[in-house]
């Protein structure tokens, strides 16, 4: 589908998550420019557009409003109107409202230009020591631990770097729920306050960390990003695709050649494929 011509843009727009200093001149632009803007809490955004002195008319936008006030911003954006959607910090539709505005215009066929800048879970990741090349993102957990320990479970064998957002009054329950799922060994960085005053990373082991914030109840206060080490692939369980070549093979090659080219292949230890090797011989 095609945009047409008459048809306003809805532009995503980025806005600091504390340091005001931050906000991309683009996103200024875009803000003055745009006819209107919707915004997640017009109260908490004026002070954003009074500091830098734009004077666009807001409207208050959430997902959870009815979906009358999302029809509405699609018929504002065919009637020919740019509209900026901005949340109260960061990246819009991140833990944030917009998804249904955005879905509804990607539907219409209608243009949807993100304006990028700040999101505190890039921040926290590039910033952290862990690794980065793959990342889950959970957003937050549930409040209630027994909700909140299925989640963790499930992702209890993900190897990816673990993302999540926290409350500060949960973040010490839910860095016990992790130890008790997880084992107090798997390393954690929080991530406090950035771009703020107070900015901290703490970093360890779930047990060390557990016990620095239980220590000192600052590292309990401000906004908060929990990255937790992915699971470490378990080099010694042999997977089904292993299992099946090492069988084939061993019909027609000593045991020790058969282990020594399926470790080649899969990665997994000699030795161990040996030994299963020689259990399946039995
Ligand atoms: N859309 C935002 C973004 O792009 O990051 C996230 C919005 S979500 C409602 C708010 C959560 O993001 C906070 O509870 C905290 O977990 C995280 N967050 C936002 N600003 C932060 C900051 N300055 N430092 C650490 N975490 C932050």
């Amino acid at each position: 589908m095609t945009s047409n011509t008459n048809w306003g843009q809805l532009y995503i727009v980025a806005t600091p998550i504390g340091n005001l200093a931050d906000m991309a001149p683009r996103a200024l632009d875009v803000l003055s420019r745009v006819d209107l803007i919707a915004a997640e809490d017009t109260r908490h955004s004026i002070k954003l557009l009074e500091h830098f002195q734009i004077s666009t008319t807001m409207t208050a936008y959430h997902d959870f409003s009815d979906n009358n006030s999302t029809e509405k911003l699609i018929d504002k954006l065919k009637s020919g109107l740019n509209i900026a959607l901005i949340s109260d910090a960061g990246t819009p539709l991140i833990s944030d409202p917009g998804y249904r505005l955005v879905q509804r215009a990607r539907q219409e066929g209608l243009s949807v230009t993100p304006i990028p800048g700040a999101c505190a879970l890039i921040a926290a990741l590039s910033a952290s020591g862990l690794a980065t090349d793959r990342f889950h993102f959970e957003g937050f957990l549930p409040a209630k631990t027994v909700a909140r320990s299925k989640i963790l479970s499930d992702l209890s064998k993900v190897t990816a770097t673990l993302v999540f957002y926290e409350a500060p009054h949960r973040i010490l329950s839910s860095l016990q729920d992790m130890a008790t799922v997880f084992g107090g060994e798997r390393q954690v960085v929080v991530a406090r306050e950035l771009s703020k005053t107070f900015e901290t990373f703490l970093s360890g082991s779930l047990d060390e960390v557990i016990t620095t914030v239980s220590c000192d109840s600052n590292q309990q206060r401000g906004e908060i990003v929990v990255m937790v080490s992915g699971a470490v692939f378990d080099a010694t369980e042999i997977d089904p695709d292993a299992q099946k070549l090492l069988l084939l093979l061993i019909q027609s090659l000593p045991l020790k050649q058969a282990a020594s080219i399926v470790s080649e292949y899969s990665g997994i230890k000699k030795n161990k494929l040996y030994d299963w090797g020689l259990s399946q011989k039995d």
